[in-house]
């Protein structure tokens, strides 16, 4: 049998992000509640999430950026969802390889391996220089792996971004519906992910389900 691969996003895969959208709130000057909602809200009408900010009047939004990082202070061991690292000891013991490969900026990488997050290969969007839902990304994933797309299950949060794309690639897609995306994005008809969980914990139970054998 062929090494099977398990490909994990990072935001609302692993991390919560509930921290970083606070610190945007925060540095806009904007109360929580108001701004998570506005997210929300904006998600549910098919936006990009960076059209919050245009919600808000927020235009030179990316100028906060640092404030941002500064009030956030990287990722925190709360951050961390909290089957995550137990789903990853739990899917290397049932045999799965494991990379993490997600649209995040470089310097998550280190961040993650310092909450103990670790994986045989490890990518974030901005080293690799390409971005989901880019084909690209996909095509990066199995030079990174070295693996047939059939052999790969790549995991996220996002229809758009994760599902969707991983589907095109011919890997297995596996949906985890925790998270804004997870809970308000629907599947269209015809997209029909390997798995649909709403955990990691949900997730190591089913693995299997992913790759039936053979009668
Ligand atoms: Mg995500």
């Amino acid at each position: 049998m062929a090494d099977r691969w398990v490909v994990l996003d990072v935001g609302e895969t692993l991390i919560d992000e509930t921290r970083i959208w606070s610190a945007w709130a925060d540095a806009l000057g904007i109360p929580r509640l108001t701004f998570l909602a506005g997210l929300g809200a904006t998600l549910a009408r098919g936006g990009d999430y960076r059209d919050v900010f245009a919600l808000f009047g927020a235009a030179e939004w990316n100028q906060h950026a640092p404030d941002v990082e500064a009030r956030h202070g990287g990722f925190q061991p709360q951050d961390l969802y909290p089957d995550a690292l137990r789903a990853l000891d739990g899917l290397r013991a049932a045999g799965y390889r494991i990379a993490i490969v997600a649209n995040q900026p470089a310097m998550r990488h280190a961040q993650l391996e310092a909450l103990g997050v670790l994986a045989e290969v490890m990518g974030m969007s901005d080293a690799l220089g390409v971005a989901k839902p880019d084909p690209a990304f996909f095509e990066r994933v199995l030079d990174l792996t070295g693996a047939e797309p059939a052999q790969v299950a790549y995991v996220g949060d996002r229809v758009d971004n994760d599902v969707v794309p991983a589907i095109v690639a011919g890997m297995r897609a596996i949906w985890i519906r925790r998270g804004p995306w997870g809970v308000i994005q629907e599947l269209l008809p015809g997209t029909d992910p390997a798995l649909v969980v709403d955990s990691l914990d949900e997730l190591v139970e089913r693995i299997g389900e992913v790759w039936p054998r053979p009668d």
